[in-house]
């Protein structure tokens, strides 16, 4: 890193060179466009950047906060969602349910009440927040967020643009073209930080039946219904994707298979006890997967759709691991 905390307040004592002074948070500002402008998108790049904003300032405990017309509210930080996270994105995304990240910056200082907000980005369209705590790197990331401003407004257009492809119009589930993009970000992480994260695949048993008997808008009806209380039972680190026609898919963030399956198991046990409109109930399949080293993106869907196969061959309403013990 190139600017640290401790050079930082000997740069406001003005003891060092200004040239030198200036130049170094001028490297830090371009490494950090540089690598915004080369993210595919914004999921992955604001993860990026705070990692980058947190390890080189500790002590301003960075988050980032998204928000496009209430529709995607998003949270980066290097805060434990427990430890002040949570209660910082709320004052900034307010009571809706949100996408929170944990960011990993190594060092994190504690969070201070008295937050500082800069307004990285607004439009009428999406607000882009940074929020630090008070001190004396706060000057730079004021003009920090100068450099950034206009690179973000360019990649939020271009994500409000594709957001019509990403969302799937019966549900507003992210879909399968979303999943793509955000399993590849995901597991870059994962693999960069060595940290891990789940995937769980959920399908509707005997769903062609319900078509067939009820008709298929009281199918859809049962596929929304489904696609919300899957929002709702899994945490807001966890995103949910409309795999396919009456399949689902979950990537939980930093969560082992082990307490993937749990909450796999409370959501089908959740389900089977659903009552939908016209007096139908159905039970959904699933299977979980964990991504480990040595383990491509594609090596991931197969497992959990191998996992899905097992819990379908084993007479369905169930959640089977499916795990490569040569691993
Ligand atoms: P299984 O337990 O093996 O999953 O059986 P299934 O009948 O659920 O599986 P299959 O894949 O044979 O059928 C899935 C059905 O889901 C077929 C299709 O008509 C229905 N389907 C897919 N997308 C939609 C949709 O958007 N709306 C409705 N109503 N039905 C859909
Ligand atoms: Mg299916
Ligand atoms: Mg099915």
């Amino acid at each position: 890193m190139i600017v640290r905390e401790s050079f930082e307040s000997t740069m406001k004592r003005k003891s060092v060179i200004p040239e030198l002074a200036r130049n170094r948070p001028l490297a830090l500002f371009t490494e950090s466009i540089m690598s915004l402008l080369t993210s595919h998108n914004t999921y992955g790049a604001f993860a990026d950047l705070v990692s980058l904003m947190g390890q080189t300032f500790p002590l301003a405990a960075p988050a980032l906060y998204v928000n496009t017309q209430g529709l995607d509210l998003r949270a980066y930080s290097v805060l434990d969602a427990g430890d002040g996270g949570d209660y910082d994105a709320a004052r900034i995304l307010g009571s809706r349910r949100y996408a929170y990240t944990r960011v990993l910056a190594g060092g994190q200082a504690p969070y201070s009440p008295a937050r500082v907000d800069i307004k990285l980005m607004t439009s009428p369209y999406a607000q882009v927040n940074l929020s630090i705590n008070p001190g004396v790197h706060e000057e730079i990331f004021v003009e920090w967020a100068k450099y950034l401003t206009p690179t973000i407004a360019k990649l939020m257009d271009n994500e409000l643009l594709m957001n019509m492809a990403f969302r799937d119009g019966l549900t507003g589930l992210l879909n399968y073209r979303a999943f793509s993009e955000i399993l590849m970000a995901e597991w870059e992480r994962a693999r960069r930080y060595r940290t891990t994260f789940s995937l769980m695949m959920i399908d509707i048993d005997h769903f062609k039946r319900i078509n067939d008997e009820y008709g298929h808008p009281a199918g859809d009806q049962v596929i929304s219904s489904i696609a919300s209380r899957l929002q709702g039972r899994l945490r807001k680190s966890d995103l949910v994707f409309r795999y396919g026609g009456e399949e689902f898919m979950a990537l939980l963030p930093q969560t082992g298979v082990y307490k993937a399956n749990m909450l796999a198991e409370r959501i089908r046990s959740n389900v089977e006890k659903m009552q939908f409109p016209g007096d139908i109930s159905v039970t959904i399949s699933a299977g979980v997967c964990q991504y480990q080293d040595g383990l491509t993106s594609s090596d991931l869907v197969k497992q959990v759709d191998m996992g899905l196969y097992l819990a379908k061959g084993k007479g369905r309403n169930r959640v089977e691991i499916y795990k490569d013990i040569s691993l």
